[in-house]
């Protein structure tokens, strides 16, 4: 806009101008500065947009355009620029002066000259003047006047012609000066307009460029806070999710609690109509208590007196039975006494029990039943009649005569003690415990298990495995420690030792040995000190826990040879022996005792001649035999001796009479057990058995002496 001006200030020199010599030429500075002040107008309007987007960026475009547009409209609104514009345009392209065709063509400006001096009379004939005066009119002196007529009145045409366009064109040049003096005006006008557009629109563009300064941070603002929005979101989904599944649960929950309170409920309604009917129930059975509670009350009464009457009868009763206790022990020990005195070999009854194995054909027994199975098992008429004493045993027997009648014998026996098929073992011992005490004192003890094959001979001495079944031997061992710890107190002191013999084929064989059986030769030795047998194991028994072992070593022995030989035990005589001797350590005296616990051969009579085919049973049979009868040879020799004074005794007719012979004299005391099967099938044997005990019972042997040296 600046440069405008120059269009009113100076012409441009560097035009050239065609028609100098017509006085008036358009000068092509003029239109050139019109066109260029157009240019610029167009120029400065298209600056404009390239130097907005420096301002702003691509948001601000649209107003910039809007400005761009506004500026380049003057060349097409018809706003009061539009109009002043539309003049000037018409300018550019003045009509050319209507020449002829013949007229030479000439290039006519207007010049700056005034028109006024082209339409003057006298003015205008110099111009043509300096044209006449050229080089031509020089040299027309020669040409025809006819000829030079004619041009002159062409040029004096033209130049009229001339003349007319030139009071024109200054007309016209006067209107356009004006136009543009106008046109300035406007252009002024529009500059300072355009100068406040522009401040006003830096301005706008200022406040635009903060606006979206602004924009943009309210949009990051904005953006954060739809993220932090977002997560909000999604952690609000989360924690929706979970209270989802948490009333998922709860409501699953409280179905099950609702189910359960209403199954609570229904068990609530049978239990209180349950509580009603015991209430009621209750109630009654308070009544029925409180009346119950008086008679109990009553009863109390009674009971007290009565409870006190029965302590009183109890610790009566306590009392009556340590005396019966003690009574007993004395009539024992008087009726021992009245043995000892009288001299007899005591002799004790046993029957035992019928067992399973009896009932069974397998009946390993040796004796022999009879034929008839139906016998098998079959319990002998046996009784016990004296209940108080116990000393009676009655067997009845019935047989058929040759006359075809059925004859019954009742036999009575009586022996020093009967025990009936129930006895225990402990009962046994306690008839025997005071004569098993006596070794203690310094006497010799000898007890014999008499009885056929199977009666219970081995059972009673050596017995089973429990406690209630432990036979004769162990207890005894046990209660002779025991009546040695009683005397300890008096100064008594003992050494107990045990040995354990077998006698089979009227051959020693030592049960706690080692060697073979049968081999080894031992003698039998009788001194001032009691009886000896050579080369035997003599046991030391520090404790009655060890007569266990010195019982199981002999079983074992016996076990191994019984595999040699069927039954060797029913069919061998086994002698246990223990040997106890005391020193009193204040008396200075010395004892010495023993005991003798024999479990004999099978009594059976065994006939000779079913074994004469087999030689080893033969000898067998023969020894048991010899041996049996040398004892029943001894026994009668022994009572015979009681009656007459003077008697040979046969101890030495067999190796068991000959080793007891010091506990069968005089000076021992003996005792026999008779053992019996209770079966009816061994009757006949246990008859024989019953009477050859009877022969013994009444037997006097003397009376026993103890064996106590004084200490010089
Ligand atoms: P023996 O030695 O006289 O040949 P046993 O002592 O071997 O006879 O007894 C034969 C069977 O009878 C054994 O099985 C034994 O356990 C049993 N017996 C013997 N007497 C009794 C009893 N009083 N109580 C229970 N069983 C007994
Ligand atoms: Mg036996």
């Amino acid at each position: 806009m600046s440069r405008l001006p120059r269009l009113r200030s100076s012409p441009d020199p560097p035009v050239p101008s065609i028609t100098t010599t017509l006085g008036f030429s358009m000068s092509m500075s003029t239109l050139g500065h019109k066109r260029k002040a157009e240019d610029d107008l167009d120029a400065e309007a298209l600056d404009q947009p390239r130097k907005l987007p420096a301002i702003g960026n691509g948001t601000t475009a649209r107003p910039l355009a809007a400005s761009r547009s506004a500026l380049n409209r003057p060349t097409t609104t018809t706003g009061p620029v539009a109009k002043q514009l539309s003049g000037p345009q018409r300018l550019t392209r003045p009509e050319p002066p209507k020449l002829s065709t013949s007229a030479p063509r000439r290039t006519t400006r207007a010049t700056s000259a005034p028109p006024k001096q082209l339409g003057s009379s006298t003015g205008p004939i110099r111009p043509p003047g300096r044209v006449i005066s050229g080089s031509r009119v020089a040299s027309g002196s020669g040409l025809p006047t006819k000829e030079f007529r004619d041009l002159q009145n062409q040029v004096a045409s033209i130049e009229s012609t001339q003349l007319a366009n030139a009071e024109k064109l200054a007309q016209t040049m006067d209107a356009e000066r004006a136009k543009v003096a106008e046109l300035e005006a406007n252009h002024r006008a529009l500059s300072l307009e355009l100068a406040n557009a522009k401040s006003l629109e830096l301005d706008k563009r200022r406040e635009l460029v903060s606006a979206s300064d602004e924009i943009e941070k309210l949009r990051m603002k904005h953006a954060k806070e739809i993220m932090e929005l977002e997560m909000e979101v999604k952690s609000k989904a989360r924690e929706a999710r979970e209270l989802a599944d948490e009333l998922r649960l709860a409501k699953s929950d409280l179905e099950r609690e609702r189910d359960n309170a209403s199954n609570l409920k229904a068990t609530l309604s049978h239990q209180s109509t349950s509580y009603i009917t015991l209430n009621a129930q209750i109630n009654a059975l308070q009544a029925q208590k409180a009346a119950t509670q008086m008679q109990l009350d009553a009863v109390m009464t009674t009971s007290s007196d009565t409870t006190l009457e029965l302590e009183t009868a109890h610790r009566r009763i306590l009392d009556l039975e340590q005396d019966a206790r003690e009574s007993e022990m004395v009539r024992r020990k008087l009726h021992n006494m009245v043995q000892e005195l009288k001299g007899n070999i005591r002799v004790f009854c046993r029957v035992r029990p019928v067992l399973t194995s009896d009932l069974s054909p397998s009946s390993s027994f040796i004796c022999s039943p009879t034929p008839d199975d139906e016998e098998k098992g079959r319990e002998a008429d046996m009784s016990f009649p004296d209940k108080r004493d116990h000393k009676e045993i009655v067997v009845s027997s019935s047989s058929s005569s040759a006359m075809g009648s059925e004859r019954k014998e009742i036999y009575n026996f009586g022996f020093d003690r009967v025990f009936a098929p129930e006895s225990t073992q402990a009962e046994v011992f306690e008839e025997i415990s005071l004569l098993a005490q006596s070794c203690v004192d310094g006497y010799n003890v000898c007890i014999f298990a008499y009885g056929q094959t199977g009666s219970g001979k081995s059972f009673t001495m050596e017995g089973g495995s429990t406690e209630a079944t432990t036979g004769m031997i162990p207890r005894a061992v046990s209660q002779v420690f025991k009546a040695a710890d009683d005397l300890k107190s008096k100064g008594w002191e003992y050494k107990m030792d045990g040995q354990f013999l077998e006698i089979y084929n009227e051959t020693i064989n030592d049960l706690l040995g080692k060697g073979e059986f049968d081999k080894k030769k031992h003698e039998i030795k009788h001194d001032k000190s009691g009886t000896r047998v050579t080369d035997v194991n003599v046991m030391p028994l520090p404790s009655p826990a060890s007569v266990t072992s010195l019982l199981r070593v002999a079983n074992s022995r016996r076990t191994v040879a019984a595999t040699l030989m069927n039954e060797r035990s029913s069919r061998s005589h086994s002698v246990f022996t223990l040997r106890i001797s005391g020193t009193n350590t204040h008396t200075g005296e010395s004892c010495e005792g023993s005991l003798n616990l024999v479990d004999l051969a099978g009594s059976e009579r065994l006939n000779s001649s079913g074994a004469a085919g087999d030689k080893d049973r033969l000898k067998e049979t023969q020894n048991i035999n010899k041996s049996l009868s040398a004892l029943g040879d001894v026994i009668a020799a022994l009572g015979e001796k009681g009656e007459r004074g003077e008697k040979h005794i046969p101890y030495r007719n067999s190796k068991l009479t000959y080793l007891l012979q010091n506990s069968l004299s005089g000076n021992s005391k003996t005792l026999m057990i008779l053992n019996l099967s209770p079966l009816a099938a061994h009757l006949n044997e246990s008859l024989c058995s019953l009477r050859f005990a009877t022969k013994v019972n009444n037997t006097m042997i003397g009376t026993a002496k103890k064996q106590i040296r004084g200490s010089s």
